[in-house]
């Protein structure tokens, strides 16, 4: 297979700080591999503690002394709506250099580039259309809220997605008047190398967002133990999320997190089977597995045990994994040989925990690159790791049930809570379980669809906090409250 590089790939990545590129204060750069060859392909500024201070230093003085918290919220909602313009205007470059990058399948990061765009629009809409309450006791007292912008928001992001996430952060932060410093994920930093230029055209003034590149321990810790940035964003890992909790505790600071997953996916007898394996085989296998609401776990009720088990694999055995820049592969290369690594160890593991009806390790015909043939373990117990255990690869497991109680057993004995999806033509059946299921979001009989006025996050190990819709305003605004006595 000939790799397809992409022209114009930066010569070096740069942190991006009060308007212009920078190198670390200290010269420090790290490696960034493509997925496809492994081979180191740029240099990434490795951003250290002095690099956050003035990241936190230019984003604290545009907060304080700049137009953008002042600005109307129409007149911040026209810059956004421009971003969002860039942003699809720039679709195809923004996918390309994406699957470079990461690994996704060409069409999916197509579609992630969008939702960046669509992301920014929303929120654009939202702070025009944000009322706040106002409380009167007649003749005695008015009540309002009078809601504020924070300050320096740290935004810290992963590497599955990442533009995608990016701006999920990005935009309801700077929407409702914050400036910001994004550390984004160190094995994908090449998109949001392009902020700055689509920011700049954009017309948002210098020193709202400052980008500031480098590895989770170090440029990572340093925007979390910042006593000039009050908020924290964090999407990753739940161990991670247990540490920034901890340093960002000495400092009171407010977070929301977004962190992993292990969501089952409910198929009952009474379920259209066809669409119920179409999605779950959706659900696991796109964007590669490294998904956050993948539908790892699939419980099966007996009587069409058998015969779901049968079909999915066939099915997974169809899916089409290849280079990613092909339009026709369906599952790409994994974004890092340390998580290939980590995928396949836990592809050993399944083989002593369950059946292998597909995959099972390296596709054939591709010999090097990061590459896992969808793989499907049926009749896994529930004390396995690969149940218990976040995979974000293209791996399932499969558990049969025999009631209704058990698969709520199953489907709540991990821990945690970020997804589930039920499939079941019983209308009561479906509500009851997905009340009774511990998951931030529940799909009944679908795959995939969100308002993004809904709240999303997770409950448990998945997560602190809800973000979407006016939730993410609420996070990233003080509502002071105001009294008067008439
Ligand atoms: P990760 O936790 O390893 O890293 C995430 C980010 O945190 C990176 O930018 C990293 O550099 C940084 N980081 C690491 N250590 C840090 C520290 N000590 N202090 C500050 N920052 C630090 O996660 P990942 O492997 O990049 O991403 C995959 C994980 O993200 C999975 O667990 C997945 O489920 C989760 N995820 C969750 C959601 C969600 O919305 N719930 C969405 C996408 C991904």
């Amino acid at each position: 297979m000939t790799q397809h590089i992409p022209e114009g790939l930066p010569d070096r990545i740069r942190h991006y700080i009060d308007g212009e590129f920078v190198d670390s204060v200290g010269g420090e750069t790290f490696d960034v591999l493509d997925p496809v060859s492994n081979q180191t392909y740029v240099q990434a500024a490795a951003g250290q503690q002095a690099d956050i201070d003035r990241a936190v230093e230019a984003a604290s003085r545009a907060f304080r002394e700049g137009p953008w918290p002042r600005m109307l919220p129409r007149e911040r909602s026209r810059v956004l709506h421009r971003i969002a313009d860039l942003v699809e205007s720039r679709d195809a470059r923004l996918a390309e250099l994406e699957t470079f990058d990461t690994g996704l399948p060409i069409t999916q990061a197509l579609g992630q580039a969008r939702r960046a765009a669509e992301n920014f629009r929303f929120f654009a809409d939202l702070i025009v259309a944000q009322a706040d309450d106002t409380y009167k006791v007649p003749g005695r007292q008015v009540n309002y809220v009078n809601r504020k912008p924070i300050g320096v928001a740290g935004l810290i992001t992963p590497w599955n997605t990442p533009f995608m996430l990016e701006s999920w952060k990005l935009a309801p932060a700077i929407a409702t008047g914050n400036t910001v410093v994004l550390k984004p994920a160190e094995f994908t930093p090449l998109s949001a190398s392009l902020w700055p230029e689509i920011f700049e055209e954009a017309g948002l003034p210098n020193g709202v967002f400052n980008l500031v590149n480098g590895l989770g321990e170090e440029a990572g810790d340093a925007l979390v133990k910042h006593p000039g940035v009050p908020l924290i964003s964090f999407t990753g890992e739940s161990r991670t999320g247990q540490i920034i909790f901890g340093n960002a505790a000495p400092y009171l600071k407010g977070l929301s997190m977004e962190l992993g997953g292990k969501s089952p996916a409910v198929v009952f007898a009474d379920a259209d089977l066809d669409a119920a394996v179409d999605a779950t085989i959706f659900g696991v296998f796109s964007l590669n597995g490294e998904r956050c609401t993948a539908g790892s776990r699939i419980l099966v009720e007996r009587a069409i045990y058998d015969e779901f088990v049968e079909k999915y694999a066939a099915q997974a055995k169809r899916v089409v994994v290849g280079d990613p820049h092909d339009p026709k592969t369906e599952v790409g290369a994994l974004v890092h040989p340390e998580h290939y690594e980590k995928v396949m160890s836990y592809v050993e593991i399944g083989k002593s925990e369950g059946r292998l009806v597909a995959g099972g390790g390296r596709p054939e015909g591709l010999e090097a690159g990061n590459y896992v043939a969808p793989t499907v373990f049926a009749d896994v117990p529930k004390d396995a790791r690969i149940f218990q255990e976040e995979i974000f690869g293209p791996v399932v497991a499969i558990t049969p049930f025999d009631s209704e109680e058990e698969a709520l057993e199953l489907a709540n004995g991990v821990k945690y809570g970020l997804a589930a999806y039920i499939w079941t033509n019983d209308l009561k059946r479906a509500h009851n379980f997905a009340q009774a299921v511990e998951a931030g979001m529940v799909w009944l009989n679908s795959n995939n669809v969100r308002d993004l006025r809904t709240p999303f996050g997770g409950v448990k190990a998945s997560g602190l906090g809800h973000e979407g819709g006016y939730r993410s305003i609420d996070f990233y605004t003080d509502q002071q409250a105001v009294h008067i006595t008439l």
